[in-house]
């Protein structure tokens, strides 16, 4: 008395669904880090074309007004020319805050 049509159908229709909720976990979590990575060297990138092709000249130290070790700081990695010039000291020190 057994229905082998139905017993098909029902393990091909759990396969199915254990695979669509397999697909959708990962999804989300690399794109947004990867996203992230992307962007951030991207926007890196940009200013540095423009500090080598001598479009834009470092400033001073925004905090302590220092010249030496100038580096690009960005308040928001996806408007790569929103950027703060900041010292070595002051960058790390910045970031250190960020963290805590
Ligand atoms: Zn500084
Ligand atoms: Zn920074």
């Amino acid at each position: 008395m057994i229905n082998k049509n139905n017993i098909n159908n029902h393990v091909l229709l759990s396969n199915r669904e254990s695979r669509l909720s397999n697909l959708k976990k990962p999804i989300k979590r690399n794109v947004s880090k990867s996203d992230y990575y992307r962007i951030r060297n991207s926007a890196n990138k940009k200013i540095y074309y423009l500090l080598k092709t001598k479009q834009i000249i470092k400033p001073s130290c925004d905090l302590c007004e220092s010249i030496e070790n100038i580096e690009a700081h960005h308040n928001n990695y996806s408007e790569p020319f929103n950027i703060t010039w900041l010292c070595s000291k002051c960058h790390s020190n910045i970031h250190n805050k960020n963290v805590q």
